[in-house]
């Protein structure tokens, strides 16, 4: 079989889960305007199918996709240059993300650490959804042959198992119809950590507040959460091997890297020998200096809301051009008639 060359595409998406929190935006929003600006064809998606994978109030569920869609564009995201939509919209998502729960396998989905994590030791009673969320995200990248994924680290596994998905179809089907997707996870914060806690990722749908820096948080919240972020009592190291076994201060020089756009080595050969007493004031100015401006600009565009409901409307018929015939020729693949 000769190999079907797939033209470059960039797919990602963020659930509206809650607010936007720092690491989504170091992870993942970042790296999203990263490739936009790359001149790939991007498509960035708010997965609201995924969000009720756990209990999301509708009323909620509503007010963050639409600050999602704000946080996306407030960060440098053009409705112009990419296609900004809502999964729910494009329903080949969840088509495909059915005939994939067909080719994906029980023990695939077990071995997720995501879904250990979310569940937690109440797994029996977590939605089949949450279950299967890794079968609709392969949906997500696929239909769209997606051949790069920007994610932060704790999606590598997910991105994994798009593979395998996508191999085992080809396979089961005799064709070379669905691309290899690589995981694009690249800077300094790939994984940004719980401000109280340096072993648990921060996450929007932590239960503290404390554990986060919000992308709505006002200068002085930001600056009261970098000040009682957890540390140890000693300097900071003038070179990375210093961090190792430091997780908090690890995490606190990776988000000073990632925000300024510098290596960990350039900020530690700055900052090696300071105290964090010294080292929290500059990350809190930096933090504020790089934030505020997206918050304020959030903020406007949340004023707007039918304005950003168009934007998604139109984002979503743009997509859904793409994703059709794709739906389509897989259905004539498995064999379903469409008449
Ligand atoms: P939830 O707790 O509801 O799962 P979340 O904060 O993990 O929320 P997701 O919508 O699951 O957010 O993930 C969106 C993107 O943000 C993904 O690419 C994910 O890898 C990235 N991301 C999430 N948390 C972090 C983090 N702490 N550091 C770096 N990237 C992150
Ligand atoms: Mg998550």
């Amino acid at each position: 079989m000769t190999e079907v060359v797939h033209t470059p595409r960039v797919f990602s998406g963020i659930q509206p889960s809650g607010g936007l929190t720092l690491g989504n935006y170091l992870g993942a929003i970042k790296r999203f305007v990263d490739m936009q600006e790359s001149g790939i064809e991007t498509l960035y998606c708010m997965v609201d199918l995924h969000a009720i994978t756990v209990w999301q109030d509708p009323a909620d569920l509503r007010h963050n996709t639409r600050e999602l869609a704000a946080g996306y564009i407030a960060a440098g995201l053009d409705p112009a240059k990419s296609i900004l939509f809502n999964q729910s919209q494009v329903s080949a998502h969840a088509e495909l993300g059915w005939i994939f729960n067909c080719v994906a396998r029980m023990g695939w989905m077990k071995r997720m650490t995501q879904f250990k994590d979310k569940a937690g030791k109440n797994a029996e009673n977590a939605s089949l959804g949450l279950f299967g969320y890794p079968a609709l995200m392969a949906a997500d990248i696929l239909i769209y042959h997606s051949t790069h994924v920007p994610v932060g680290e704790d999606q590598k596994q997910h991105l994994e198992l798009t593979r395998d998905v996508a191999a085992k179809f080809n396979h089961d089907f005799g064709v070379d119809f669905f691309p290899m997707t690589e995981p694009v996870i690249e800077g300094a914060a790939t994984r940004v950590m719980s401000l109280r806690d340096g072993s648990k990722k921060m996450s929007k749908s932590d239960p503290s507040d404390a554990s986060r820096i919000n992308m709505t948080d006002d200068a002085e919240t930001i600056a009261k959460k970098i000040r009682k972020a957890k540390t140890d009592p000693d300097a900071l190291p003038s070179e990375v091997k210093g961090l190792e076994d430091r997780p908090e201060a690890r995490n606190l020089v990776n988000i000073f890297a990632a925000l300024n756009d510098q290596s960990v080595d350039a900020v530690l050969s700055d900052v090696g020998g300071k105290q964090f007493s010294e080292f929290k004031p500059m990350l809190v100015d930096l933090a504020v200096e790089k934030l505020s401006p997206i918050s304020t600009e959030m903020a406007r565009l949340m004023n707007d809301p039918a304005e950003i409901d168009r934007i998604l409307g139109d984002g979503s018929a743009r997509a859904r051009k793409i994703a059709n015939p794709i739906l389509e020729k897989t259905y004539d693949i498995v064999g379903m008639i469409r008449s």
